[in-house]
């Protein structure tokens, strides 16, 4: 019976997200994409959405959604995420890329959307294991949420995080099972994952700076993934 459930995707053109969309399109027979925009300085990322979602096409994947939270997420304050101040880890251990609300905010939006159009199943690329140490990544963060939308929009959403506890170097091996070879090259060349927004250094594991924490992390898990099957990285 879940098969045959409407699923909507947090897709932003990332390695995660990308994997995940892939995920739902392997699971559910009718796959919409939701994209936010929020003044982030690597919006390069957003023009990676369409070329991934045309690699991808198929009966199950439908309409695409951009929401632009821009004017409400800068009107906030500002983070390394959105303006030209350099990655450091703040005082609370958190890094200073950390939006606050964003997740919480992305997911109240995805669900209001699904709400209208009858999607039960919303998927997000967050994840607990291997990543900054974002408090709204965290599994119960999620479980908590949907909790709220549940009550809140009177719904039986099942939010779903199929990378909650893998790895990026998992990531990379979820992509290969579900998609194999051609999957994994849809991953490398067309999602994107630099903080600064770099598409013009190519490297084995895709586009980027190399050593921002993001590309730090795509790179290890490519590293790692590819000694896990005795390939040379
Ligand atoms: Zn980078």
């Amino acid at each position: 019976m879940p098969r045959t459930d409407r699923a909507l995707v947090l897709f932003s053109g990332g390695q995660d997200s990308t994997t995940c969309l892939a995920w739902a399109l392997a699971r559910y027979p009718h796959v919409e994409t939701i994209g936010f925009a929020y003044g982030q300085r690597h919006a390069i990322e957003l023009t990676c959405r369409e070329p991934i979602r045309q690699a991808l096409a198929c009966d199950a994947l439908r309409d695409d959604h951009m929401v632009d939270l821009t004017a409400t997420i800068g009107g906030l304050g500002q983070t390394a995420m959105t303006a030209d101040i350099e990655i450091a880890m703040t005082s609370e251990g958190l890094p200073n890329t950390f939006v606050p609300g964003r997740n919480l905010l992305f997911l109240t939006c995805a669900a209001a959307l699904a709400w209208r159009r009858g999607l039960r199943r919303i998927v997000l690329g967050v994840c607990e294991t291997d990543y900054s140490g974002y408090p709204d990544c965290r599994d119960d963060t999620i479980k908590a949420m949907q909790l709220a939308l549940n009550l809140g929009m009177q719904r039986r959403f099942v939010l779903e995080t199929p990378l909650m506890w893998r790895d990026k170097a998992a990531t990379w091996a979820l992509a290969a099972a579900l998609g194999g070879q051609t999957l994994v090259d849809i991953v490398r060349e067309h999602s994107h994952s630099c903080y600064l927004g770099n598409r013009t250094l190519r490297h084995d594991w895709g586009q980027g700076c190399g050593t921002c924490p993001a590309c730090e992390l795509r790179a290890n898990g490519w590293n790692r993934w590819r000694e896990q099957n005795g390939e040379n990285a």
